[in-house]
């Protein structure tokens, strides 16, 4: 379970730490009080205080980083799931308002946009001109026809198109059929869209 391997790793350095210490007190008095000799204490703590503690400590630091990389791979796939609810609730969302909600950067938006495009979990696109994302169908993205202001396009293209007309980014997903078309400029000018 997430953050497991955290809570293990830290008791596992913990105990080393611990054990190192205790053995440390038993062997040190034991040469105070002179029943113990140097070459012992120093092999018996090498022994029973170092050794656990470099074994146990390691392995505790690595349970330690690994189950803490889990924990935020599993905090950024719950923030993509969460941005792409937000956009597919209307149907379209404004990049400050996600911003805001998700707590996230223009650049991490933009960053978890590009991502979920590319695992074709997202199509749609963004108007700039409104600083807004719509979800489209794919089949409305994946066509020469900008989904925004109408323009024709040559080629559809995949991954990250910008339209030549209005400047609307589209997430088309990979895998696109290729289709070629006439470019016709949009009728009118694109239509600020609220
Ligand atoms: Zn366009």
């Amino acid at each position: 379970m997430s953050g497991s391997g955290k809570t293990v790793g830290m008791i596992l350095i913990a105990a080393g730490v611990i054990i190192f210490l205790i053995v440390t007190l038993f062997i040190g008095s034991g040469l105070a009080s002179g029943q113990t000799g140097g070459s012992g204490a120093i092999l018996g703590i090498g022994l029973f205080g170092v050794l656990p503690l470099l074994i146990l400590g390691g392995i505790g630091a690595y349970l330690f980083t690994q189950g803490k990389r889990e924990e935020q791979d599993l905090a950024g796939v719950r923030k993509k799931e969460r941005l792409l609810g937000l956009i597919q609730a209307q149907g379209k969302a404004q990049l400050n308002s996600i911003m805001v909600e998700l707590k996230m950067t223009r650049d991490e938006v933009k960053q978890d946009i590009y991502e979920l495009v590319q695992q074709g979990l997202f199509t749609g696109y963004i108007d700039w001109s409104t600083n807004t994302f719509f979800s489209k169908d794919a089949a409305q993205v994946a066509s020469n026809k900008c989904p925004n202001c109408g323009g024709v396009r040559e080629l559809v293209g995949q991954g990250i198109v910008k339209c030549q007309y209005c400047g609307a980014e589209l997430f088309i997903p990979p895998g696109a059929p290729q289709t070629t078309a006439t470019p016709v400029p949009p009728a009118a000018p694109p239509a600020t869209q609220a």
